[in-house]
């Protein structure tokens, strides 16, 4: 499985991408910068998966179910937990702020269709990779996920405060080759990470340790520009920071 850096920031600013992954081609991990993939993908995808709803990992799903009407035969799955879906449904996808892309048909079949997620048991994403959600200290039904493809498996925080399940349960995962975790801000804003239920280097450096697989290679994401240089002068060597459009082969192709 190809897995791709859409967007890996934590702030919109100048030519930031908020947070967009993908999980092999047919899969997109929330849709901060959706729209920034080429047409013939968006077309192409049959999930977004969601880490929770906060507006910079959803903000381009709206604009992404609007440029694929008409160019697509099946509904566009948008999964979440229950508290993610409830929000998307009541405050973005209403009728009065974006359209109901649930209740709009094009060829028959509605745009889009949610669906809920369960926590803490595997299921499978298009593609055949398997996922398990867990909670993670963040609000908006904030979610992390493990997810295995073939014989390698990864950790990916979403957005959190400090948090445990996660790295417990991901402490024992075979074949754990990466382990993503945020780090919004720099240490000397620690009170504001541990206030905003985000983390910084030295908080980060915490949930590794609740990890404790050393050898496993650790990546550190949602970054904010205004802070990047002091955040990445902080996270030292002990963490690798992606870039956007970097892409990861995890468990073969
Ligand atoms: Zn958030
Ligand atoms: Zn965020």
């Amino acid at each position: 499985m190809n897995f791709r850096v859409v967007g890996c920031e934590g702030s919109r600013l100048e030519e930031s991408r908020l947070v967009t992954m993908l999980l092999g081609h047919r899969v997109m991990l929330d849709a901060g910068s959706a729209c920034s993939v080429p047409p013939r993908i968006q077309d192409g995808l049959e999930m977004v998966l969601l880490t929770h709803a906060h507006l910079d990992h959803l903000l381009e799903l709206g604009f992404l179910l609007d440029n694929v009407i008409g160019f697509r035969k099946r509904p566009l799955t948008v999964m979440g937990s229950s508290a993610c879906i409830s929000i998307i449904r009541e405050h973005y996808m209403n009728d009065r702020l974006w359209p109901d892309f649930s209740r709009i048909t094009s060829g028959g079949v509605p745009v889009l269709e949610y669906r809920e997620m369960p926590d803490l048991s595997w299921f499978e994403l298009p593609g055949g990779i398997m996922a398990m959600s867990v909670p993670v200290n963040h609000p908006a039904g904030a979610r992390g996920f493990i997810f295995r493809a073939g014989s390698s498996a990864m950790v990916y925080s979403g957005d959190t405060g400090p948090t445990e399940e996660l790295w417990r349960r991901a402490r024992e995962i075979p074949g754990l080759a990466m382990a993503w975790v945020e780090c919004s801000f720099p240490d000397r804003l620690r009170d504001l990470a541990i206030a905003s239920d985000h983390l910084c280097p030295s908080l980060a450096r915490d949930q590794m340790t609740l990890l404790g697989r050393p050898e496993v290679p650790r990546y550190a994401f949602h970054l904010k520009k205004r802070l990047r240089e002091e955040t990445l002068s902080e996270l030292g060597t002990d963490f690798l920071v992606p870039e956007n459009g970097d892409s990861f082969l995890l468990g073969g192709p």
